[in-house]
């Protein structure tokens, strides 16, 4: 349902309970984050209102400069702590919100359930993150391309892994996302108003594109091909 990212020089925490807050008025069941906290992805989710997240983080913070947020309006599997967003893998190196639904995401699933992987939630969101764990190359950037080939559907997505900690990758198919530009700091978000406390300079990622982010950069491409495309920034002018 919504979807906020960071990466910079601040506290994720921070932005993102701020910018779940904002999206709150598009109605949720569940909400979580996933901070890497300079050394692992530390994930804090679960069902009900974002106070009940809150009070989570206040008891037990996960400190650090990247981070993915999600509020969950559930489509496949009932909300529970288990089902909410971020979904990790085996490892705990990947981690993903995901807006929307995988269309084939039982076929996808059969298929790594017999490469041995094991499941914890009944979400059709959990298969994108085994898969990118399953297709890793070194590089998330072409991993996620070799994933979205096999995933039909619907999806906007955050994604991080522990293995390029000064990356944060926003895919978009079918489900709205943009990207907010700050100083030594960028931002993602399933609509504006989750950003707008931090930046008024957008980029508006179009269906098929991801953007490969980082503190300091922004780099749009073509899912399909990689290939690089330019987007001038819009200016928010209003609040
Ligand atoms: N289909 C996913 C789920 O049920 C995402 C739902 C959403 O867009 O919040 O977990």
């Amino acid at each position: 349902c919504g979807i906020v990212g960071y990466i910079g020089k601040g506290q994720a925490q921070q932005v993102l309970t701020n910018g779940l807050k904002k999206l709150e008025y598009r109605g949720y069941d569940s909400a979580g984050i996933a901070v890497y906290d300079g050394e692992k992805v530390q994930v804090s989710k679960s069902k009900g209102r974002i106070a009940v997240l809150e009070e989570r983080l206040e008891q037990s913070p996960v400190l650090g400069s990247l981070g993915i947020g999600h509020t969950r309006w559930a489509t496949h599997g009932r909300p529970s702590d288990v089902n909410s967003h971020p979904h990790t893998d085996e490892t705990g190196k990947f981690s993903v919100v995901h807006n929307g639904i995988i269309e084939n995401y039982l076929d996808l699933k059969q298929e790594l359930q017999e490469e041995g992987v094991t499941f914890v939630s009944e979400t059709d969101t959990e298969v994108i993150v085994h898969l990118l764990s399953s297709l890793y190359d070194g590089d998330i950037v072409s991993t996620i391309q070799k994933a979205a080939s096999k995933m039909r559907g619907a999806y906007a997505l955050g994604v991080i892994t522990e293995y390029e900690p000064d990356r944060l990758v926003a895919v978009r198919y079918a489900s709205p996302l943009i990207i907010g530009l700050g100083e030594e700091e960028n931002f993602i978000g399933s609509d504006i108003s989750a950003v707008l406390e931090y930046t008024r300079d957008i980029y508006i990622l179009e269906d098929g594109e991801l953007a490969v982010i980082t503190k300091n950069d922004v780099t749009l491409m073509k899912i399909e091909t990689l290939e690089t495309v330019q987007r001038n920034i819009f200016r928010v002018d209003w609040d």
